[in-house]
């Protein structure tokens, strides 16, 4: 199973190579972690860098975590 976010409003979704723990971590703290991608020199993980990518482009949307086998 693997678990991913989707946008209800555009009707699209992803799937980064991670748990659903991970993205309800990251989801909760979407501020916290745009703050953190501002500062660091090294980067992001890429599944957060992902999620964080997602989440931007659908600010003010549904966005919610979808799982799919
Ligand atoms: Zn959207």
């Amino acid at each position: 199973m693997q678990h991913g976010y989707k946008c209800e409003d555009c009707e699209v979704a992803i799937f980064p190579t991670t748990t659903r723990t991970e993205l309800a971590w990251l989801k909760d703290r979407i501020h916290v972690v745009r703050e953190v991608a501002k500062h660091t020199s090294n980067g992001l993980d890429l599944w957060m860098s992902e999620g964080l990518d997602f989440i931007n482009d659908h600010a003010g949307h549904s966005v919610i975590i979808v799982a799919r086998k």
